[in-house]
């Protein structure tokens, strides 16, 4: 099988990587020629372009930024258009249906399309421990399983549904991971100025019905560090935001929790820049009331 890797910056040059460690027939490309190396050490052929890069494959992966970034690479690119009949296009970044659909017109009747994308941040593409949440059918999925077991945990692997579930459960558990950080925050700071102590009140919630993970294990760095984790950075989490809105828009749900949630976030992005890490929104709550959550040293 011969496997072309289109994206290959922070998640798909260790996915790719991965792949070609594993023995994978695979050529890989990105505009930013720098990143190819990783996945080229370790065995990747390496393609002048992205056309190049998808000729004569079974299997195409694309690992990109945003929708308009697939859109670009797979229409206005020819990618779509260059693809094998009977061959496979497996999308593993964070998007919206809609665009594989508007991609789906370009290409060969026969190609399947399938979305996987992942979640487990860049450390879980290095160790390929990442979770997989895919949309297609069973078949499909048997065919491209072995590449999937090779960049996630066969355990956290999902067959959500039909092509374009995947997306959706991606959104779904990002817009509520980002919705329940922001709700501990909030009531974090209600308790700690009305004169409760932190940890106590902390550990109060997670012994109550209103525990969660956020309260258990991930609000720590933050309480403890002032830790906003730089490791996805703010932008990144707008455009999550931005798609589970787009999506609830597309199948007719109201989003109230999630679009608060989202200006919430855009307001952070605004203040503190595209780089802030995923949790600045804490910041807003902090410098608005001159209290930091943070434990006395
Ligand atoms: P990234 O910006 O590090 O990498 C994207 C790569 O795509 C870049 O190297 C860029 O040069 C390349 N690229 C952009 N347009 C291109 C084109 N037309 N042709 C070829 N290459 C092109 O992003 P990332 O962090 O690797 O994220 C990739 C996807 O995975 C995103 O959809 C993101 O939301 C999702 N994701 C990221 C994380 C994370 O922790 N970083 C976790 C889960 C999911």
């Amino acid at each position: 099988m011969k496997v072309a890797f289109i994206g290959t910056g922070s998640m798909g040059g260790s996915m790719s990587r991965n792949l070609a460690a594993a023995g994978v027939d695979i050529t890989v490309f990105d505009l930013n020629t720098e990143s190819m190396q990783k996945p080229i050490a370790a065995g990747a052929k390496g393609a002048a372009s992205a056309v190049e890069c998808v000729t004569g494959a079974d299997v195409l992966i694309t690992m990109l930024p945003t929708p308009q970034a697939i859109e670009g690479c797979m229409v206005a690119g020819g990618v779509a258009a260059a693809m094998k009949p009977g061959s496979m296009w497996i999308d593993m970044s964070t998007s919206v249906p809609e665009t594989a659909q508007l991609v789906a017109k370009h290409l060969d009747k026969s190609v399947r399309v399938m979305d996987a994308p992942v979640a487990g941040m860049s450390v879980g593409a290095d160790k390929g421990t990442m979770s997989i949440f895919c949309g297609a059918s069973a078949e499909e999925i048997a065919e491209a399983k072995p590449l999937f077991d090779i960049m996630g945990d066969p355990a956290k692997f999902f067959h959500c549904g039909a092509q374009g579930t995947g997306y959706a459960v991606k959104l779904v558990l990002n817009m509520l991971w980002f919705d329940y950080y922001m709700a501990s925050v909030e009531a974090l700071m209600l308790g700690v100025k009305a004169g409760v102590d932190l940890e106590t009140l902390r550990l109060a919630l997670v012994g109550s019905p209103a525990n969660s993970t956020i309260m258990e294990r991930d609000i720590i760095p933050l309480l403890r560090d002032g830790d906003y984790d730089e490791g996805f950075a703010v932008a990144l989490a707008c455009k999550d935001l931005r798609l589970a809105n787009d999506l609830a828009r597309s199948v007719g749900v109201p989003l109230e929790v999630g679009s608060a949630v989202e200006q919430l976030y855009r307001r952070a992005r605004a203040r503190y820049g595209d780089k802030a890490g995923e949790c600045i929104p804490a910041k807003l709550y902090e410098d608005d009331t001159n209290t930091p959550l943070r434990y006395a040293k």
